[in-house]
């Protein structure tokens, strides 16, 4: 389903090597999208907004390091994950020392799987639910490999939109998302469903959240959307 994917963008001005890229992270299961430039990645993070990116410090105009500055400057982007490439390992310590608030560095010539361990590393902080990893809230528990979920032990039946609808709740619990959000992230933006497709879903979670007892997790925040806890 391509709205639970991960969204790696990719900012590299090389063809050869951005297409080398893009071809192993589809490969991993990730959707990818590519820019040639740092504007281009500038916009394209406004349009769809990715979980990681990819970001070659050495770009024509806008450099990498100034891409990563403006983003990790913001408060509504300062959240997406950024690995930074650079030719040599002096160049590292230099981006370190500049403080542009990159999460990781890798050095050219990298090794892809090296690489892919890295963006799976930063998946695993900011979106755990797409790399098989187990969230937990209070009493219940996701496996988002087995796709199993159990509440006080008790395993309950989810179908796969109230799946995904809880596995983004329980990535960020008390983090209030609105309805548009939510069917950006559930649905995927490219599928046109209402804004009440979304309340019909949360209404489906909470009885089944709540089929063995326990109290009703999710709030409803009037005027902006929905929360876990
Ligand atoms: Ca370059």
């Amino acid at each position: 389903m391509a709205a639970a994917q991960p969204h790696v963008l990719i900012v590299e001005d090389e063809p050869a090597q951005r297409e080398v890229l893009a071809y192993n992270l589809g490969a991993e299961g990730f959707r990818t999208s590519t820019a040639a430039n740092g504007e281009e990645a500038l916009m394209m993070v406004e349009e769809d907004r990715p979980d990681v990116m990819v970001l070659d410090w050495m770009l024509p105009n806008v450099s990498g390091i100034e891409v990563c500055r403006q983003l990790k400057m913001r408060p509504d982007t300062k959240g997406l994950a950024i690995i930074m490439l650079s030719a040599r390992s002096e160049e590292v310590d230099k981006v370190r020392g500049l403080e542009t608030g990159a999460d990781d560095y890798v050095v050219k010539p990298y090794s892809v799987s090296e690489l892919m361990a890295r963006v799976r590393s930063q998946l695993r902080r900011v979106r755990p639910s797409t790399v098989g990893e187990v969230l937990t809230f209070e009493d219940i528990t996701l496996d988002s490999e087995t796709h199993r979920v159990t509440r006080a032990g008790e395993t309950l039946k989810l179908g796969p939109t109230e799946f995904r609808l809880l596995s983004t709740l329980m990535e960020k619990p008390g983090r209030v998302w609105s309805r548009d959000q939510l069917l950006d992230r559930v649905w995927g933006r490219d599928i046109y469903v209402d804004t009440r497709t979304v309340d019909v879903h949360v209404g489906r979670l909470r009885k089944v959240l709540t089929s063995h007892g326990g109290s009703d997790p999710l709030r409803t925040v009037r005027g902006a959307g929905y929360a876990l806890g």
